[in-house]
């Protein structure tokens, strides 16, 4: 089988071209072609001896996830779903603002942690992405809209809060962002690139050592009792030891603060109480807070916050002191808002089947 050579970081490229006997330099070459010119063909790598283009031809590929659907929402956010093989889709969103472009990537087909408000945890899970299916996103947005080093740059920021938990396929993540981060690859800032975890405690600790970049954590409940409820992940790392590891991730964060993550769930944790709660629960973990409107799908057996249950949850984290930003919806039309990432799971786990039995068992 050839080697997919999008699945190396440039030091693992760089040990990989001198198994085949080439020089370091080459690895760079090649990363900067495939990466930053956005070139799957060796014939079209000119700088590249005739010679290895050649052996490169025999032994490597340069493969991308194969792109099955591109959406464009009427706000301008844009959607891809990219075939992954036997029936699975991922999705990528692009989201552009003013002053940046964020790219919101996936990490798994589907996810196996069972967050009860979230669509792809419905799902359940099928597998890994593999390092050149986490970064063929960003070639794709990048060749889906025709960026060159010349032009400027379209993605300026990404976010892994697609598909999956990126904290349990944490070597493919971690390459990845590498990827992403190297002056070869795509070169974008540590504080740009920012990991979304529902609170893997002890991959918290490995990802401050491996690659810190920006976190945010899920928090979305003021207490152990609501959160072992809505992320059952919980149960196993309960919220003392997650906001300790919060604390442990910051010595060497590249922001002085964590973003906590809190989606408002009619009735479920957005009392003026759970505020009140919520601020205790945080007071030693320098923060923000992003609130995110439950985004509803079929069966979801949640409602979203009111507008009035939002704004005084906010107003009353402010008064506290805290940054609070409300996430806005975008790309409505496309279904491209958080937690609508469905793409397509062959689900192994099946889940979606216990779901729909639930659901069909209210209906009655
Ligand atoms: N697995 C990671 C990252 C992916 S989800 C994590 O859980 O952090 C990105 C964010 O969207 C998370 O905060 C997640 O809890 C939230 N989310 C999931 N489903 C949602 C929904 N239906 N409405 C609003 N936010 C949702
Ligand atoms: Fe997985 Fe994140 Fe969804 Fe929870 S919210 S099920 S961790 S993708």
């Amino acid at each position: 089988m050839k080697t997919n050579l999008l699945d190396f970081n440039l030091p693992q490229l760089t040990d990989h071209f001198a198994a085949m006997g080439e020089k370091p330099f080459r690895a760079k070459q090649i990363m900067r072609w495939m990466h930053q010119m956005g070139e799957a063909d060796f014939d079209a790598m000119t700088d590249i001896a005739k010679s290895l283009r050649a052996k490169l031809h025999d032994c490597a590929i340069v493969g991308v996830p194969d792109l099955m659907v591109s959406q464009e929402s009427e706000d301008g956010t844009r959607k891809w779903l990219l075939d992954v093989g036997t029936g699975n889709g991922v999705e990528t969103v692009f989201i552009p603002e003013d002053d940046r472009g964020t790219l919101c990537i996936s990490s798994q087909v589907g996810c196996a942690l069972e967050c009860t408000f979230c669509s792809t945890g419905r799902q359940g899970f099928n597998r890994n992405l593999s390092t050149a299916e986490i970064i063929g996103q960003l070639w794709w947005a990048n060749k889906a809209m025709g960026v060159t080093p010349k032009n400027e740059r379209v993605v300026s920021n990404v976010v892994m809060m697609g598909m999956g938990e990126p904290l349990a396929n944490f070597d493919n993540v971690v390459s990845a962002l590498q990827i992403m981060l190297d002056d070869h690859g795509y070169g974008l800032s540590r504080r740009r690139v920012t990991v979304s975890t529902s609170g893997m405690v002890p991959q918290m600790d490995r990802l401050k050592e491996a690659c810190p970049v920006a976190l945010a954590v899920s928090l979305h409940a003021s207490n152990d009792r609501i959160r072992d409820e809505i992320v059952p992940l919980n149960k196993k790392y309960p919220l003392k030891e997650l906001m300790a590891a919060c604390q442990r991730y910051l010595v060497k964060a590249p922001r002085d603060f964590i973003t906590f993550e809190y989606v408002m769930l009619d009735g479920v944790n957005d009392r003026p109480e759970h505020a009140r709660e919520l601020i205790a629960l945080v007071r030693d973990v320098p923060c923000k807070f992003n609130l995110i409107p439950f985004n509803p799908f079929p069966n979801s057996g949640y409602e979203r916050s009111s507008n009035n249950a939002i704004r005084n949850f906010r107003e009353i984290l402010q008064e506290a002191g805290f940054i609070v930003t409300v996430r806005k919806t975008r790309g409505d039309d496309i279904d491209a808002a958080c937690g609508q990432l469905a793409g397509q799971v062959q689900d192994k786990t099946r889940r979606q089947e216990k779901w729909i039995r639930i659901a069909e068992e209210k209906d009655q």
